[in-house]
C-alpha cells in the first residue's frame, strides 16, 4: 500500500441553509401529523434524501392536480410558478419551502418583466427552479439561455432594456463571464446574474482543494445541478474526479497510485453520507487530515 496517504475534506461542503430549511419544513410537517404529505417534485435533488422521506410516507408528485383535496403539499426548495400555487390553493394546504435565494430571483424576474424589460435567464430549461422563475414572467418577456450552448449570437428584442439573471446553481465563473460579455455587447443590460453564496463557496472550496489532492470524490446525485458543477469545477483544475451518489460507489482500485484524495459534497447531500464516505476512504488507508478552511 502507498504510504503517507491523506484525505482532505473541502470546506464548506454538504447541506446549504436553503436545503436544511426545506427538509426541516418537511420533517416538522411530519412530526405535526400533517398527513397525507405530498411534495411537489423532489424536495431537493438527492436520491438518498428522497428515498428516506418516501420511507416515512412522503409522496412526491409533479403537479398539484395529482393531490387529493385537503392534503398538504410542500413546494420544494427550487420553487414553483404562480400558476402552480393557483392550482393548489385553496384546495390544498400549501407549505412553501422555496429557498429565499430562489425567491429573490423569482421576484427580480417578475419585476423586470412587468417593467417592460426583456429577461435573460442563464439556466437549464428543464430544471424546476428555472421553470418556476419563467412562470413569474409575462409570457414572451423571458428567454432561457443554456450555459452549455453558444448563446453569444443571441439578439434580444429591440428597444427594450435587458435584465440578466441566473439560476442559482450554475458555475460562478461562467455566470460572471456571461454578464461581462452581454454587458459589453448590449448597452441596455442590467446585470443581476449571480449564483447563490452556497454554490459559489462550494466551488471555491473545490478549486482550493484541487491544489492539494490528485483525485477528488464529489458526493451528489447526477441530477443535482450544484453537484454536477462541483465535478466540472474539479475537472477544470486538471485533477481526476468522480461524482458518486453513495459512498459505496467509492472503490479502492481507482485510488491505487493516489496519495492525496479530496472529498466534497453538493448542497443537497446529508452529513450521514459524508460521514460514511470519510469512513470508507479511511478504510482504504486515507486518514482524514483536517477540513480545509475557506
Ligand atoms: S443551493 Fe443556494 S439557492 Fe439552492 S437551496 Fe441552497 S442556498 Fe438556496
Amino acid at each position: 500500500m502507498t504510504q503517507d496517504r491523506h484525505l482532505f475534506l473541502a470546506e464548506p461542503h454538504g447541506f446549504c441553509n436553503g436545503v436544511r430549511r426545506a427538509l426541516d419544513m418537511v420533517e416538522n410537517a411530519l412530526a405535526a401529523g400533517k398527513s397525507p404529505l405530498y411534495v411537489l417534485h423532489e424536495i431537493v435533488h438527492n436520491n438518498f434524501v428522497v428515498q428516506n422521506l418516501r420511507a416515512k410516507g412522503v409522496l412526491f408528485v409533479n403537479d398539484p392536480d395529482e393531490v387529493p383535496d385537503g392534503a398538504f403539499l410542500v413546494v420544494s426548495a427550487h420553487g414553483a410558478s404562480p400558476a402552480v400555487y393557483k392550482k393548489a390553493s385553496p384546495r390544498l394546504h400549501v407549505i412553501d419551502a422555496t429557498c429565499p435565494l430562489v425567491r429573490k430571483v423569482q421576484l427580480a424576474a417578475e419585476a423586470a418583466s412587468q417593467n417592460g424589460e426583456s429577461v435573460l435567464l442563464l439556466g437549464h430549461a428543464d430544471h424546476p427552479e428555472v421553470a418556476g422563475i419563467v412562470g413569474h414572467c409575462i409570457p414572451g418577456t423571458i428567454d432561457v439561455l443554456s450555459p452549455d450552448t453558444d448563446w453569444t449570437d443571441f439578439v434580444p428584442e429591440e428597444n427594450r432594456g435587458i435584465c440578466l439573471l441566473s439560476q442559482t446553481t450554475l458555475n460562478a465563473d461562467d455566470v460572471a463571464a456571461a454578464g461581462k460579455l452581454l454587458a459589453g455587447k448590449f448597452s441596455s443590460v442590467r446585470n443581476g446574474a449571480e449564483v447563490c453564496y452556497a454554490t459559489r463557496d462550494r466551488q471555491r472550496a473545490v478549486r482550493c482543494l484541487a491544489k492539494q489532492v490528485e483525485y477528488m470524490f464529489i458526493l451528489g446525485s447526477s441530477h443535482s445541478s450544484n453537484s454536477r458543477r462541483l465535478l466540472e469545477t474539479a475537472l477544470k483544475e486538471n485533477i481526476s474526479a468522480k461524482l458518486v451518489d453513495l459512498p459505496e460507489e467509492i472503490g479502492g482500485m481507482e485510488l491505487e497510485n493516489i496519495r492525496c484524495v479530496g472529498l466534497t459534497a453538493g448542497a443537497s447531500v446529508p452529513d450521514e453520507l459524508i460521514g460514511r464516505a470519510v469512513k470508507r476512504l479511511e478504510s482504504f488507508g486515507f486518514p482524514l487530515v483536517a477540513p480545509e478552511k475557506g
